[in-house]
């Protein structure tokens, strides 16, 4: 017989993470709908933006992307074992030639990212006798990955460079497609469509999500969301046009009473005004809610904000209920960290960084639980 504790509903982690992954979905529509006629691929990289790669890349084929993109050869070996045959998983920090049987036997797409990866994918193409597919990024002012300009124009002059090799797309990456109207962006579009004309004829690929919405002629033929698919705002100056993915909540550990003259937590950085209440949340900077948050923004606890007060600690975060009725707080209770209320975009800012930092880091001690956010 199982015992009553064992059989409970109740979590036992400290903080449950929700991933609504039909509200992924419906951005990844969105942003197909918007890219059209250009083809929309998904960028799954760093476990689905820590959303879980091997559950959010089989909804979106679902939804009707076919075209996938992950950052480490072990990410595309994932992500194979979940994903249709048809899929086309692209690596895109490149080819390891060592392991060149990998990406042969799982059909990868490297990207092709320097001449001496052509030159190796080339190598095995004919070792195979037959020609393989690659994706070939050409810097377009990164200075990041791809071909820099002399490499450029050495495989512009020299296209017998490709042989064996079956370009399924140009691509290139922008750096400040996320601020409205930064001029680099279109340096870099007339950069990378003067160097695609140029090269043997393939699709071509420029826009991550934010360049998806800076105008149609940042599509070509192929986009790459990645942080809007998740639910970060690609718009910044803007509101955010996609739904929100995730909710965070987080137990309550303790409330105490917290008197005027004293602190809270480390380095007493928060002195007390006035007689508080505190309560005490399971979750800390080791699951991912960043040290440089402390102090900043809010929880709500039924729907009622409470200000996160004190250093946040490494399993622990505070926040003052004084305001709260109490029965609304109490031990055992729940707190919403991130949700539609307070999104990833909004606790970034409070810690001083990104969304896509605060989705990646989300903890490995959270219980998942993949379903619509209530
Ligand atoms: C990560 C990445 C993307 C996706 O970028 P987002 O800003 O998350 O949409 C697209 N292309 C490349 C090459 C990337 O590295």
């Amino acid at each position: 017989m199982t015992p009553a504790s064992e059989a409970s509903a109740e979590p036992r982690a400290g903080a449950v993470l929700t991933i609504d992954l039909d509200a992924v979905a419906r951005n990844w529509r969105q942003l197909a709908a918007r890219a059209a006629p250009a083809r929309c691929a998904a960028v799954v990289k760093a476990d689905g933006y820590g959303l879980g790669a091997v559950k959010v890349a089989p909804r979106l084929f679902q939804a009707g992307a076919r075209v996938f993109f992950v950052a480490h050869l072990e990410e595309a070996v994932a992500l194979r074992a979940v994903l249709p045959g048809e899929a086309v998983i692209g690596v895109l920090n490149g080819l390891i030639a060592a392991h060149a049987s990998v990406y042969l036997a799982h059909d990868f797409v490297p990207v092709l990212n320097h001449l001496g990866e052509i030159a190796a994918w080339r190598d095995e193409a004919g070792k195979a006798g037959r020609a393989l597919p690659a994706y070939i990024q050409v810097d377009t002012g990164m200075n990041r990955l791809g071909l820099d300009s002399r490499e450029t124009a050495r495989l512009i002059a020299e296209p017998a460079r490709l042989a064996g090799i079956d370009v399924r797309a140009w691509i290139s990456h922008l750096a400040c497609a996320d601020q409205a109207g930064h001029p680099m962006t279109a340096v870099q579009r007339t950069r990378f469509a003067g160097i695609v004309a140029r090269l043997p004829p393939a699709p071509a690929s420029l826009a991550n999500s934010s360049g998806i919405f800076r105008g149609s002629d940042l599509h070509f033929d192929l986009v790459r969301p990645g942080c809007a698919l998740y639910g970060v705002n690609p718009t910044p100056e803007a509101g955010n046009p996609m739904a929100s993915v995730i909710a965070l909540d987080a137990r309550i550990l303790q409330v105490r009473e917290a008197p005027a003259g004293g602190s809270v937590g480390y380095g007493a950085a928060h002195a007390l005004a006035r007689d508080a209440r505190i309560a005490t949340l399971a979750l800390g900077y080791a699951d991912g809610y960043l040290r440089t948050g402390s102090g900043r923004g809010f929880v709500t606890i039924a729907g009622h904000k409470a200000p996160i007060v004190g250093r946040v600690s490494m399993d622990l975060l505070t926040v003052d209920v004084t305001d709260l009725p109490e029965p609304l707080c109490r031990p055992g209770g729940w707190a919403r960290v991130i949700g539609p209320d307070r999104g990833v975009d909004q606790v970034a800012a409070d810690a001083g960084t990104i969304g896509y930092e605060i989705l990646t880091d989300l903890g490995a001690r959270y219980q998942r639980r993949y379903t619509p956010i209530g």
